[in-house]
C-alpha cells in the first residue's frame, strides 16, 4: 500500500486484485494533475463550489476518494471497470472513509446535473466516445469538463472527441508528462454513433453485437478464431464457465456443441457482461442455460464445480501489462474445477502459461499450437 499525499491529507492506496511486492502504484502523474488543479481553485477567490461532481474512469478510486473530502461534495463514480468499483470501495474502508460514493456502471447513462465532470482518459477511444456522447446535458451552467491523462495517451483524435461532443478546447501545462484538457461546453447534443458494432462471422454463423469498450470489438480475435478451430477436441461437459468472456464467444459456441449445458460468463467489464447476454440470446434466446456475472476474476461467484473452464486470458490491465491476472484466473480455476475438470487456455506462446499450469495442476498438455500461439489443456486430479 502506497500514500498519496493530497491536500486533504494523505490516504493510502493499494491497486486491485493485490499482489505482494506490486510494482506499480494506484495513481500516476495525471491524477495528481487533475487533483491539485481542482485544490488551487478551490482556495482561489472565483472559487466554485462543488455540490455533486461525476468521476470517469477512476482506476483506483484515488479521484473519487480524494474528492469526496471536498465539504459537502457528493461524488458519483462512472466506469466499466467493475474491479474500479472493489478498489474504490477496499481502499475507502481502509482509510476508514464514510463516503457514500455512487457507482454508475458504463452500461447506464449519468442522469443527473453536476457542477464538475472530471475525465481519466481511458484506454479505448471508442469507450471515450460513448462517454463525451451526450454528456452536455448533464453538466450545471457554470460547471466544468476537465479531462486528465498521459501525454503518451493523447492522440490528436482525443482532442476532436471533446471538439466533437463537448466544445472548443484548451490544455494545461505539462506536468511530470501529464496533461489537463478543458473543454467549453457548447451544449452538443447527441449524436447517432456505430455503438454497439455488430458483425457477423461466416465461419461460425453467429452475429456478434459488441459495445464499445469490449475485447475485439470490430472482428473475431485470431487467438479465438483458433481456439474455437480445436472446439471439437473438448470434453463434453456440462458446467462450462467462459472465464473473461468478452463478447462470450467462446461460451456460446460452447453452448452450441453441448446442449444442455450451463454456461456462466465471467468478465470485469460491466460492457463485456451487456455483449455476452445480448449474444447469448440472439444464438439461443432467453433461456435459464447461462449466468452472467459482473467479477473480478471468480471471486464473486460462488463455487459452481465446473467440468470445464474456456479462458483467453486478458494480458493488460488499462495499460500496464502482465500475467497477474491471467495467473489468478488459473489459480482460481483450480479451485473452481470439480475432480477430473478441465481447464482450456488460448495463450500467446511467448507467455509460457504450461509452466505455470503444470506447476498449479501438476499437469499440463499442449493441445494445438501455431508459431505464435498454444492451446493448452490442464486437468484437476
Ligand atoms: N473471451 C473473449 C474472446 O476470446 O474474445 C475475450 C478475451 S480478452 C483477451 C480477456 C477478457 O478478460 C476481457 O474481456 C477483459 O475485460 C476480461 N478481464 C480482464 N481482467 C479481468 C478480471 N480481473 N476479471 C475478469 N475479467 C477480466
Amino acid at each position: 500500500m502506497e500514500i498519496f499525499n493530497s491536500a486533504f491529507g494523505d490516504i493510502k492506496l493499494d491497486r486491485l486484485p493485490l499482489q505482494s511486492k506490486e510494482p506499480l502504484r494506484a495513481w500516476d502523474a495525471a491524477d495528481e494533475l487533475l487533483i491539485k488543479h481542482i485544490i488551487e481553485q478551490q482556495h482561489s477567490e472565483d472559487k466554485q463550489s462543488f455540490k455533486k461532481i461525476l468521476i470517469v474512469n477512476d482506476q483506483f478510486g484515488a479521484l473519487a476518494l480524494v474528492l469526496s473530502r471536498i465539504d459537502g461534495c457528493e461524488v458519483n463514480s462512472w466506469s466499466d471497470s467493475f474491479i474500479s468499483q472493489l478498489a474504490t470501495e477496499h481502499n475507502s474502508e481502509s482509510n476508514g472513509f464514510d463516503t457514500s460514493i455512487q457507482f454508475i456502471p458504463s452500461t447506464e447513462q449519468p442522469t443527473d446535473s453536476y457542477d464538475a465532470i472530471l475525465i481519466k482518459l481511458p484506454k479505448v477511444t471508442a469507450l471515450l466516445e460513448t462517454q463525451l456522447n451526450g454528456l452536455a446535458k448533464c453538466i450545471n451552467t457554470k460547471g466544468q469538463i476537465i479531462a486528465a491523462g498521459m501525454i503518451k495517451h493523447m492522440p490528436k483524435s482525443v482532442f476532436s472527441l471533446f471538439e466533437k461532443h463537448i466544445g472548443e478546447i484548451s490544455t494545461s501545462l505539462a506536468e511530470k508528462k501529464a496533461r489537463l484538457i478543458f473543454a467549453r461546453n457548447d451544449e452538443k447534443t447527441a449524436l447517432k454513433l456505430p455503438y454497439p458494432i455488430e458483425y457477423t462471422e461466416p465461419s461460425l454463423g453467429l452475429t456478434l453485437r459488441n459495445h464499445a469498450n469490449v475485447f475485439s470489438k470490430e472482428k473475431l480475435d485470431i487467438a479465438a478464431r483458433f481456439f474455437l478451430e480445436h472446439f471439437h477436441r473438448l470434453p463434453v461437459a456440462n458446467n462450462i464457465i467462459d472465464l473473461g468472456c468478452g463478447n462470450g464467444v467462446l461460451g456460446i459456441m460452447a453452448h452450441r456443441q453441448n446442449s444442455g449445458s450451463h454456461i456462466d460468463f465471467i468478465d470485469e467489464s460491466h460492457m463485456a457482461i451487456k455483449s455476452a447476454r445480448d449474444n447469448f440470446i440472439t444464438a439461443f434466446g432467453e433461456t435459464d442455460t447461462a449466468s452472467f456475472h459482473t467479477s473480478e476474476c471468480l471471486s464473486q461467484v460462488k463455487q459452481l464445480n465446473a467440468d470445464l473452464i474456456l479462458c483467453n486470458p486478458p494480458f493488460h490491465q488499462q495499460h500496464s501489462v502482465g500475467d497477474q491476472i491471467a495467473w489468478r484466473m488459473f489459480r482460481q480455476s483450480h479451485q473452481q474445477l470439480r475432480k477430473n475438470g478441465e481447464l482450456w487456455v488460448i495463450a500467446n506462446r511467448h507467455m509460457a502459461y504450461h509452466v505455470k499450469l503444470k506447476r498449479l495442476f501438476d499437469n499440463c498438455r499442449t493441445v494445438a499450437s501455431t508459431k505464435k500461439f498454444v492451446i493448452l489443456q490442464a486437468i484437476k486430479h
